[in-house]
């Protein structure tokens, strides 16, 4: 979202964060939500490159643990 407006300026969270306390919830469900589907995904020629992307992530380990932090949050209304 930041790439297309500035909405994203006065939020308590960091679109270009992965991980991390302040880190965008969308951006780290993002990448959690490609990594847990990269098989489907990696068939449609359209998301071959951001499957790809995906191997560049040295933090995959800590986004998956602050993915599941998130998603929890969402499930207790904390985020
Ligand atoms: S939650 Fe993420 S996408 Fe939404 S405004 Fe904040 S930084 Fe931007």
């Amino acid at each position: 979202m930041s790439r297309m407006s500035n909405y994203c300026k006065p939020c308590v969270y960091n679109p270009k964060l992965r991980t991390g306390e302040t880190a965008c919830p969308f951006t780290t469900l993002y990448w959690d939500f490609l990594d847990r589907h990269k098989e489907s995904f990696a068939k449609n020629h359209r998301m071959s490159q951001q499957v790809f992307g995906l191997n560049r992530l040295s933090d995959l380990p800590q986004l998956k643990e602050r993915a599941q932090e998130v998603l929890e949050g969402l499930q207790q209304g904390s985020i």
